[in-house]
């Protein structure tokens, strides 16, 4: 019954339905039996005092008919006669007994009756006393006996129950009708739209709540299915327009969702570069854009081991330029920042070759690394580097060696025998610088 439907909530096992109709019914037919019986109780009685009135109407218009040839036959002592009149009134059918007291003066009452078969005990039909007089000419009256009429209690029962019958017939037919017709009309008009009702919502998914629910009658009708129809359907246009709104926010919270790991990754991204930016300048010198003393320390204990491991010559010039504070003073200081970086510029283009390491250890001091290169090309190098200095030509009014911007240049080589430290050989290097810078500046020392 519910192959074609989706829904994800699970469903209940069905439990046998039972029906409204059948306990209306049941109920209109209990009503019915009470109502039956107080129906046949009051019509049952009504129909015992019609019968009692019939019968003693009969009972009266047989008495009627009989009274005053009686009252004759016992006059004229027709013994005949008053026999076979008492024959002919136990004849009748609602006579049950017939009782007829003879009176006569000077004797004792003669007792004569007639009885029509065996009559019960306790008698419930109507009885009739009359007195029988006799009038042998006008003005003299006398009464001759008296005669009592007794109704015929089979026939009295009979008919009953003949009536009875027809009252319980009628009642317990008219009852089942009822109910009938209740139920058909509580199935037609409720128990099947109710059904039709329950199914739909069965049948309910979030994918179909368009589907709206229409009963099967007039469109016309306001009652209360037509309330819940309108309730059901209200309902399920709720329920629709919230899904297609959340499903919205699903939508729009994706998007959000996507953007945001965009954005993200874009500033990881940037954040990369700036680590990489900043790493950069946490090596460098900002002024030159030479290696600084940091990435300088680094290198130069990574070259001191490899030149011992492989009994490799590595030479060190110390670097510093020459009456600098004059300078300085003289040009002032933007000048001297751009001398540095000029001498920085002059360093670099002799010292390019790869594993050649030139840093700034500071003011205008550098530091030239030259791993595999023993004194004597050391000191090529150094003089190539003051060639090239001096062929730039960088005034210096201020200074007493040159009237261009010269070097002093300190020169070491390891000596694998006396250091295992690199700063032995920094250190060598710089007593050299300060003996050039003794022996008159502009000059190499080692
Ligand atoms: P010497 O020949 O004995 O080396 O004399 P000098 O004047 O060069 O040496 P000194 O150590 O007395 O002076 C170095 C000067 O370098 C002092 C300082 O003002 C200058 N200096 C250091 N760092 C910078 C810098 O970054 N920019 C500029 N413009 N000057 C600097
Ligand atoms: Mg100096
Ligand atoms: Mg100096």
């Amino acid at each position: 019954m519910n192959d074609d439907s989706t829904t994800t909530i699970s469903e209940p096992v069905p439990r046998p339905v039972g029906s409204l109709g059948r306990r209306l019914v049941l109920a209109t037919l209990g009503f019915c039996l009470l109502f039956t019986l107080a129906t046949v109780g009051l019509r049952t009685w009504t129909a015992w005092q019609n019968n009692l009135a019939e019968m003693n109407a009969e009972l009266a218009l047989i008495d009627q008919v009989f009274r005053s040839t009686l009252s004759k036959a016992i006059w004229e002592m027709d013994s005949d006669s008053l026999h076979s009149q008492l024959d002919s009134v136990v004849q009748a059918a609602p006579i049950g007994r017939v009782e007829l007291r003879i009176i006569r003066a000077g004797r004792e009452p003669e007792l004569v009756q007639r009885q029509r078969g065996e009559q019960p005990a306790e008698h419930r039909a109507p009885r009739l006393q009359h007195q029988l007089s006799y009038e042998p000419y006008a003005g003299a009256s006398e009464t001759v006996g008296e005669l009592v009429l007794e109704g015929n209690e089979e026939l009295l029962w009979e008919r009953m129950l003949a009536e009875v019958y027809d009252i319980v017939i009628t009642q317990v037919i008219q009852s089942l009708l009822l109910a009938g017709l209740i139920m058909w009309m509580f199935n037609r008009t409720v128990t099947l739209h109710v059904r039709r009702i329950a199914r739909h919502l069965t049948r309910l998914t979030p994918d179909n709540l368009d589907r709206s629910l229409r009963l099967d009658r007039s469109p016309k009708r306001h009652d209360e299915l037509s309330l819940l129809e309108g309730g059901v359907n209200s309902l399920q246009a709720k329920l629709s327009a919230y899904l297609e709104r959340q499903h919205q926010d699903e939508l729009a919270l994706a998007a959000h969702r996507d953007r945001l790991a965009e954005l993200v990754e874009e500033r990881t991204a940037e954040l990369r570069a700036a680590n990489v930016q900043l790493e950069e300048l946490s090596r460098s010198d900002p002024l030159t854009g030479l290696a600084n003393r940091r990435q300088f320390d680094e290198i130069k204990e990574v070259e001191f081991r490899r030149a011992l491991r492989q009994d490799q010559p590595l030479a060190v010039l110390m670097c510093d330029v020459d009456f600098f504070k004059r300078y300085n003073d003289h040009y002032g200081h933007a000048q001297g920042d751009q001398c540095l970086r000029m001498v920085a510029d002059t360093l670099q283009s002799v010292f390019a070759r790869a594993g050649e390491v030139v840093a700034r250890l500071g003011g205008e001091e550098f530091v030239v690394l030259l791993p595999g290169v023993d004194a004597e090309a050391a000191r090529r190098a150094a003089v190539r580097l003051q060639q090239r200095l001096a062929e730039r030509e960088l005034p210096h009014e201020a200074s007493a060696v040159s009237p261009y911007v010269t070097f002093s240049i300190g020169l070491a080589v390891l000596d694998p025998d006396t250091m295992d430290q690199f700063d032995q050989l920094l250190h060598r290097a710089d007593e050299a610088l300060y003996r050039a810078k003794t022996h008159g500046r502009n000059c190499i020392s080692a």
